[in-house]
């Protein structure tokens, strides 16, 4: 048996997505920068796309710019500002959490003389805004926050963080990479300035994302060219990719209330497996504010990497740490950040389900998991 509970690591292409894609290699193969037909057929899909990602927001259709990927999207916002704005100040807040993406950008603008503070996250996974009130002064740039945290599912509060930056006077960015289509997002009832959202984490294809960019924002171009994008990011636009994700976005806005509620009840029924089979096990991250689809879990005196493989070789998918440094043995930053105790911190396996998951996957992989508990801890 296969099953794959990596979802927030990539997810595939759902067949209505990969349907609606396909006419865009061949048929309507156009440039959408082209004025014949050819052309005004892609630029047609292309501006479709833009409305329907737009909608899922409550966002402005040209305030929706194509990119590469949540990487792209999250480089573009913190850089993109922070060299734009910087004659107004050079502090940046974030936190210890986020994706590489954000900490190494904000990495590499430390190196360029901005300062970064890194917010330290709660045992529970949250953020403390009373630490982030205290953070963000007169010379604060911009805040990025994540939405939802890609290992341990945590929902931040973005209307009570956006409200804080706001009043602080800084721009507010957060990455949506794993909340974009599966949890509800209003960009202005959450103050959010700039968005960064990703089409392969929610049955869409790799390779293309999205900046949403407020109005207003004075952010600087990301690529230099042709004009596209409303002159920020130039290059041919990628059109099949691009149908496939608005398609994608679609989906999920229309099915998202009814998918989250039986990701959760079969969450639920997959913890309490666990529990009822497996002793001495942690949940990492709280349990109420969190990704419908995601469970982390440690399982004391065991080691991850093991776990993971074992569970590899019988036919299952998941993730420890996070897919981004896989191979590597140590906790993840989260993880880390979340301060447990080390007999649970090495262990820490993240389970992902998603839309094709079923009770008998789960059924499955608990009576597997329980055998390569016992014998992983009967090693030590
Ligand atoms: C996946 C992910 C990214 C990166 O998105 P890509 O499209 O894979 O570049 C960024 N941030 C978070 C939180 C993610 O989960």
């Amino acid at each position: 048996m296969k099953v794959y509970l990596d979802y927030s690591a990539s997810t595939p292409v759902d067949k209505r997505v990969l349907d609606a894609m396909l006419p865009y290699f061949r048929e309507h193969f156009g440039n959408a920068s082209s004025i014949h037909s050819y052309g005004r057929e892609a630029k047609y899909a292309l501006e479709q796309a833009r409305e329907n990602i737009a909608q899922v927001i409550r966002a402005q259709p040209e305030e929706i710019y194509f990119t590469s990927g949540g990487t792209e999207s999250d480089n573009w916002a913190l850089t993109g500002y922070c060299i734009n704005n910087k004659n107004r100040g050079n502090h940046i807040v974030t936190n210890n959490a986020e994706h590489h993406a954000v900490i190494n950008t904000c990495k590499f603008l430390e190196a360029q003389g901005f300062e970064v503070t890194y917010l330290p996250i709660e045992p529970d996974g949250t953020l403390n805004l009373n630490e982030l009130k205290d953070a963000v002064t007169g010379r604060t740039l911009i805040v990025s926050i994540m939405h939802v945290n890609n290992e341990i599912g945590t929902v931040n509060d973005l209307k009570a963080i956006g409200k804080v930056v706001k009043e602080k006077g800084a721009v507010f960015h957060t990455d949506g990479a794993q909340s974009f289509g599966k949890v509800p997002i209003d960009v202005n009832t959450m103050n959010i300035d700039m968005l960064s959202m990703s089409s392969h984490k929610l049955y869409g294809p790799k390779g293309v994302g999205v900046l949403y960019i407020r109005k207003g924002t004075n952010i600087a171009k990301l690529m230099y060219g042709g004009g596209h994008e409303r002159n920020r990011r130039s290059g041919t636009e990628n059109i099949p990719a691009i149908v496939g994700f608005g398609t994608a976005a679609k989906i999920c806005k229309r099915e998202m209330e009814k998918e989250s509620k039986t990701l959760i009840e079969l969450r639920t029924y997959f913890w309490d497996k666990i529990q009822e089979n497996i002793p001495d096990v942690r949940l990492n991250g709280q349990w109420e504010q969190r990704l419908p689809g995601n469970l982390n879990v440690s399982f004391k005196d065991a080691d991850g990497e093991s776990v993971l493989l074992s569970l590899d070789l019988h036919g299952i998918a998941v993730s420890a740490g996070s897919a981004c440094e896989s191979g590597s043995i140590k906790p993840s930053h989260v993880i880390t950040a979340l301060k447990m105790p080390p007999e649970y911190a090495k262990s820490a396996i993240r389970f992902t389900l998603g839309r094709w998951t079923t009770r008998s996957e789960l059924d499955y992989t608990v009576s597997v998991l329980k055998d390569i508990i016992e014998r992983v801890r009967s090693l030590k």
